[in-house]
Formats: structure tokens, C-alpha cells, sequence
């Protein structure tokens, strides 16, 4: 049977010449003189492929071509675009617009009629689909509410982009990144609560896990099962957290009263980077919501982005071997704990370790034995102190720790605790026990240091005393 193809065009004597051409290969031939026209015919005549010219009155060829394309039942139809325009962003129109082929008008018959052929064979119309075509009636008014509601639609969904675009401009606050996605989110889909965790590559950073509650009052139970469902393996390194708290009307005690809820993993590689929870005391039809698989991609294109960001940021001022800030960070925060200080008043404690003898560690069990001591010594730094406590490999096998708001009396003890916590563990290396010790200085601030490298040198010297008195002891500075 003929196939049938619907040309397209405003120009009578191109649109003769076509159809003259098409028929005498063989084709069964529509026409039809401009975009709204064209529109009508397809649903009339259910062809196998339309052949579009670009400029047209009223209804352009790339608008005609998105308008077929979005449309369920007319976007198998394959198109082609027939044009005086060869400029590329006229190209990269036709191919955004949907179109299957873009021929230039001046291209010979024989040419235009072989690319026709070829896209009828790659692209099948199947019988089931025109026949349902016939089923449809459309006026003039109907195209014109279509081509708006396209346009609605192509708007409404930059604008998310957009939105999510706005991010980028980053904070590294999740908190405040939290309260806006959750703002873009809750304009396009309808829950009583949601939440968000977000991975980060720094192990020491305290796992959040961020509630939107503007639409409703949680109760401390339904957060908890919640937690559980979302997060189920690690639920107890998590802090809950909330924002947007209007104490909505809705009272929720437990997640079961939820009607529906969905969630999304993100990943990067094969990392997960973030989970996002939607629930509603409604019976929502998530993936039939319009606007989700903007949002969805949106945020993951985000999330990913974010991550890498931080993961860069990250490994900028993480030591490879021991996990600990590098001494170039310290030289930042030094500075700015300095500053706050000088001006605030505000105390802050710096402390110089430095392990024992380890050249002979070195020396005796090999420099990987070295290596893995230095591992461990200084994951005894990070887990005894606390998490505002910022610890730093300053050189080789020396720390330095930044204590902000730590004067020193409150010194004193977690210092002792890591003296003695390196002293009493065994560290197991290729089967020998090998026994190590450390030695600390310390010092505050003091109003008549000038620099923030005095804070330093004065402890280096504290490190200094204990080093020549017996070494494993702490030794406090403070004149
Ligand atoms: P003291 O008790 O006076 O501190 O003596 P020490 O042997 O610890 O001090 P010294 O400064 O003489 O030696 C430090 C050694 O640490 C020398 C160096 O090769 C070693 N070192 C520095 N960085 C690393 C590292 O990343 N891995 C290993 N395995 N060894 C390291
Ligand atoms: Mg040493
Ligand atoms: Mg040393």
C-alpha cells in the first residue's frame, strides 16, 4: 500500500512541485498551506510522515513539529524539516523541536524523496495509531489552547530549572540549602511533609537529616519512623533536624498515617549522594505529578554537583594518610580563630603533638608499620575530642589541635586522655605489638601575642619542654 506523507508549505508553487514529485514516486500526497491547516490534516489523514517547512504564518514549522511531538498521539509520526535556513542554531531548533530530519530546500527531488523513504522505513507509524488519530476532532480555538498549554508548560519548566539553576550559587549551609529546594519543591508538589539527607565524602561532619514541616506538626514519634523507614541502617549516627516551622494544622503521631509517600535516591558513580522522602496524608499518584521528572532530574543534576563540590573541597584540606585537615587549613582557621580572639575576646587553645621515638618505629618495624601507627594515633586524636575541636597534621608525625572556646584548665584533660588512650593501646602491625607514646604542648591565647604563628612557636615550645623532660606527657604554657 502507498505510504502517505503530508507536505506541508506556504508556498503554493514549492508545495505543487513537492507534491508533484512525491506522486510520481509512488506516494500518496496531502498538502496543506500553512502550520494550523497542517495540523488539522494529520488528525484527518493519519499520514506515515509530514515533510514541514520552517517559516510559515501564524504557526512556524518548529512550533508545529513540538506541538506534534508532545502530543501522545500524534508524536510517532515522524517529521522532516524543509529549508532555505542552514544556520546551525536553526539546526539545533529543528532537532530541540523534535524533528527526525532536516533537509535544505535546494537539495534535488531525487534526494528529498530517498531521505522521505528512509525515514518512513526507521520510523514506523503503527496502524493502531492512525486509526486512533481518526478519533479526534480539533478547531482552530483547540490548536491555539494547545500550542498555550506547550508553551505553559515549556515555561513552567525553565522556570523550575531555573530555580534549581539558582543553587548553584552555593552555600555550604545544608540547612539553608534544605529550606530552598524544599521552597521550589512544595510550589510544584503537593505533601505535608518532607525530607532530605544529603551525604557528604567528610566522615567527621555530623550526619542531618532536614524535615520540611510547613504543612503540618510532627510529633517526635513520627519523625523517628520516619527516620527509620528512610534511613534504616544507620539510624542512630543522625540529627534530626527541622525547617519552615509553622506547626501546620495536620497532627501527625506516626508515619502509617500517611496515605502515600515516595522516595528518591541520588547517586553519583555508584555513591549515594542524598535521599529525598516525600509523604502526604493524601492518596497521591506521585509519578503521574506533571512537574516530577523535572524536579527529579533537576535535583539529581544538583545533588551531584554539590557533591563533587564539597568532595573537592574535601580532599583540598584532608590528608591523605591520616584523614586529618591539612596544615594549610590550619593556617586559615588559625588566622581567622586569631582574629576573633584580638577583637572578640574570645579564647582559643592550640596544642602541638608529636609521636615518640618514631624514627625508630620507623627504623625497626618498617615505614608502613609508621605509616599505620600514624593512622591510628591520630584516629585517637579525632574520636577523643570533640567534634568542634579541629585536628591537623602539621608535618610528619606531629598534630596540631585548634580548641576554639577552650581555655586552659579545659585543656588539660583531653589531652591527658589522648596521652594515655596512645599509651595504653597495642598497636598490631604484620603480628608484632608495638607499644608508642606521645608528647603535647599547649598554650592559650594571650593579649600580648601579636601574630597567629606565636600561638605555635609558644606551644612548640611547651612541645619542646616535654620532649627534653622524659617525653609521654602533656605540658602546658602559659606565661
Ligand atoms: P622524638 O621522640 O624526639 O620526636 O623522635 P622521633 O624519632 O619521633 O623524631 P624525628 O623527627 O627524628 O623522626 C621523625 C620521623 O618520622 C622521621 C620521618 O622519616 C618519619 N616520618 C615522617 N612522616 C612520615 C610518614 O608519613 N610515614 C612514616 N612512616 N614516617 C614518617
Ligand atoms: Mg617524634
Ligand atoms: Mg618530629
Amino acid at each position: 500500500m502507498a505510504k502517505k506523507v503530508l507536505i506541508i508549505d506556504d508556498s503554493i508553487t514549492q508545495l505543487s512541485s513537492l507534491k508533484i514529485f512525491f506522486k510520481r514516486a509512488g506516494f500518496d500526497v496531502e498538502t496543506a498551506q500553512n502550520g494550523v491547516e497542517g495540523f488539522i490534516k494529520v488528525y484527518k489523514t493519519a499520514p506515515d510522515l509530514i515533510i514541514s517547512d520552517v517559516l510559515m504564518p501564524h504557526l512556524g514549522g518548529f512550533q508545529l513539529c513540538r506541538l506534534l511531538k508532545s502530543n501522545p498521539e500524534t508524536k510517532q509520526i515522524p517529521i522532516i524539516m524543509l529549508t532555505i535556513l542552514d544556520k546551525k542554531l536553526d539546526k539545533f531548533w529543528a532537532s530541540q523541536s523534535g524533528a527526525n530530519r532536516f533537509i535544505q530546500k535546494d537539495s534535488d527531488f531525487q534526494n528529498i524523496i530517498g531521505i522521505a523513504e528512509d525515514t518512513i522505513k526507521e520510523f514506523p507509524v503503527s496502524s493502531r495509531y492512525k486509526d486512533l488519530l481518526g478519533t479526534f476532532e480539533f478547531d482552530e480555538d483547540g490548536i491555539i489552547s494547545q500550542i498555550n498549554k506547550i508553551l505553559d508548560d515549556a515555561l513552567m519548566k525553565s522556570t523550575i530549572t531555573n530555580e534549581f539553576r539558582n543553587l548553584t550559587d552555593y552555600t555550604s549551609d545544608d540547612k539553608v540549602i534544605a529550606e530552598k529546594i524544599f521552597k521550589i519543591l512544595s510550589t510544584i508538589i503537593e505533601y505535608e511533609t518532607a525530607c532530605i539527607y544529603f551525604h557528604s565524602p567528610d566522615s567527621t561532619i555530623k550526619k542531618r537529616l532536614i524535615f520540611d514541616v510547613q504543612n503540618c506538626h510532627l510529633k517526635k514519634s513520627a519523625f523517628l519512623d520516619i527516620w527509620r523507614q528512610m534511613l534504616p541502617s544507620c539510624v542512630s549516627d543522625f540529627e534530626i533536624e527541622t525547617i519552615n516551622e509553622n506547626n501546620g494544622e495536620i497532627i501527625i503521631e506516626s508515619a502509617d498515617e500517611f496515605q502515600s509517600r515516595k522516595e528518591f535516591e541520588f547517586f553519583c558513580k555508584d555513591n549515594l549522594i542524598g535521599k529525598v522522602y516525600f509523604y502526604s496524608t493524601k492518596n497521591i499518584e506521585w509519578n503521574k505529578l506533571k512537574f516530577m521528572p523535572t524536579a527529579k532530574s533537576e535535583l539529581d543534576l544538583y545533588l551531584r554537583l554539590k557533591f563533587l563540590y564539597v568532595k573537592t573541597c574535601y580532599l583540598s584540606i584532608t590528608d591523605e594518610l591520616t584523614k586529618l585537615y591539612t596544615r594549610r587549613h590550619l593556617d586559615s582557621v588559625l588566622n581567622q580563630e586569631f582574629e576573633r580572639a584580638k577583637r572578640y575576646g574570645t579564647i582559643i587553645s592550640v596544642a602541638m603533638a608529636d609521636i615518640d621515638n618514631f624514627k625508630y618505629i620507623n627504623d625497626t618495624y618498617g615505614h608502613q608499620a609508621g605509616d599505620y601507627i600514624l593512622k591510628e594515633v591520630s584516629k585517637i586524636f579525632t574520636d577523643t575530642l570533640r567534634k568542634t575541636d579541629f585536628v591537623y597534621r602539621y608535618g610528619g608525625e606531629e598534630i596540631c589541635i585548634l580548641m576554639p572556646e577552650t581555655s586552659l584548665p579545659n585543656v588539660v584533660m583531653p589531652l591527658e586522655r589522648i596521652r594515655k588512650n596512645i599509651k595504653n593501646k597495642v598497636f598490631l602491625f604484620n603480628g608484632h605489638q608495638i607499644k608508642v607514646t606521645i608528647s603535647i604542648g599547649a598554650t592559650t591565647y594571650s593579649k600580648d601575642m601579636r601574630v597567629p604563628s606565636d600561638l605555635i612557636e609558644k606551644s612548640d615550645v611547651a612541645l619542646y619542654k616535654a620532649k627534653k623532660s622524659g617525653k609521654n606527657k602533656v605540658i602546658i604554657e602559659n606565661e
